[in-house]
């Protein structure tokens, strides 16, 4: 296996052989296509505690997430909206992965997906949503996978006004 070690700043990562990296880039393409094209959770919740708007202007994402949260577990959450393929396929993996979780394994899954999408190192514990480390080569994509998470922590946190990734700094 030849390993490059690429010195372009914030991206000081080993990377596989060139083969391996596309087998790997294709299935995960394949997941993000799959949760986009049938989106899980997609639909209103009704007995929703809480409620989240996220929006994009880059790319024209627009999503609201649902969360029922009792105690401080997440029961069950659920979105919907429009938006491209990234942005619904992250949102669709991300409410698979929060249900049953508390507030607090949700923040810090934000921070290690956010911290994933944004230097492409996948970090343990991250499961299914290390689909998205390849997001990290498109910066303009990166609000995209990002989106859904800071709508779910302003949700979480009890956050009225929507997000947008305008103010916020991915
Ligand atoms: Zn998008």
């Amino acid at each position: 296996m030849v390993l490059i070690l690429s010195l372009e700043p914030g991206i000081g990562i080993f990377r596989p052989d060139d083969d391996m990296f596309d087998d790997l880039t294709d299935l995960y393409q394949q997941v993000i296509l799959d949760h986009s094209r049938s989106p899980r959770n997609f639909h209103r919740l009704e007995n929703a505690t809480c409620t989240a708007q996220g929006h994009n202007p880059l790319c024209g994402d627009n999503y609201t997430i649902y969360a029922r949260i009792e105690g401080d577990i997440i029961k069950d959450i659920s979105f919907q909206g429009s938006g491209c393929a990234i942005s619904k396929a992250s949102a669709s993996i991300l409410t698979d992965t929060l249900k049953g979780k508390t507030t607090a394994e949700a923040k810090a899954l934000f921070d290690k997906v956010h911290d994933m999408v944004t230097t492409g190192k996948s970090s343990n514990g991250v499961g299914k949503l290390a689909v998205f480390a390849g997001v990290h080569k498109f910066p303009a994509r990166v609000k995209c996978a990002i989106l859904p998470w800071h709508a779910v922590v302003a949700a979480v946190e009890g956050r009225q006004e929507p997000v947008t990734t305008e103010k916020e700094d991915t």
